[in-house]
């Protein structure tokens, strides 16, 4: 069902000269992707190993390309991060890490690509505290701001109709 060969060109294709970052003491480092927001710059950290996955299947994103969206949480954009280098979008300070996991979670929906004859998927990210409850995350669910959401083949794709569970 996995397709390891399209996991490891994943890796391969979106490291940039991953740096280890990791002290000799600290509790099992992972690697993490870590993007800039697009709104306000802010550095967000996302484990890897959660996103590639989500790749397995190669018809999942045209191009060759792969696309996330992420929620920032401090500006609250809602934005589409590519992760190849070659890719117009890429933003060459985004790069792979190791790092200390997050505890905080992650989650979100596989958003759809609208435009006809397209099949992207792309997999939103919001991050929250560990100990938020339902009705904070819906809150907060009401605060992003959305707008600027592609698939890898350059269509736009509009808010979900999405509701926390
Ligand atoms: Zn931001
Ligand atoms: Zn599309």
């Amino acid at each position: 069902m996995y397709n390891f060969e399209h996991l490891r060109y994943i890796i391969l294709n979106t490291m940039d000269e991953p740096i280890l970052q990791c002290e000799l003491h600290c509790n099992d480092p992972i690697l993490h992707y870590e993007l800039h927001c697009k709104g306000c710059g802010s550095p967000m950290l996302l484990p890897a190993g959660k996103i590639v996955w989500l790749f397995a299947d190669p018809d999942v994103q045209p191009n060759r390309s792969h696309a996330i969206a992420a929620v920032c949480r401090l500006c609250k954009s809602v934005d589409t991060y590519f992760f190849e280098r070659n890719y117009p979008g890429h933003n060459p300070r985004d790069l792979v890490i190791f790092a200390d996991p997050i505890r905080d979670t992650m989650d979100g929906p596989m958003l759809g690509c609208g435009a006809e004859g397209c099949n992207a998927l792309v997999p939103l990210f919001a991050q929250w505290s560990p100990g938020a409850t339902t009705e904070e995350r819906k809150a907060d669910v009401e605060t992003w701001r959305w707008g600027r959401l592609q698939c890898p083949a350059g269509h736009s794709i509009a808010k979900p109709d999405w509701g926390l569970s």
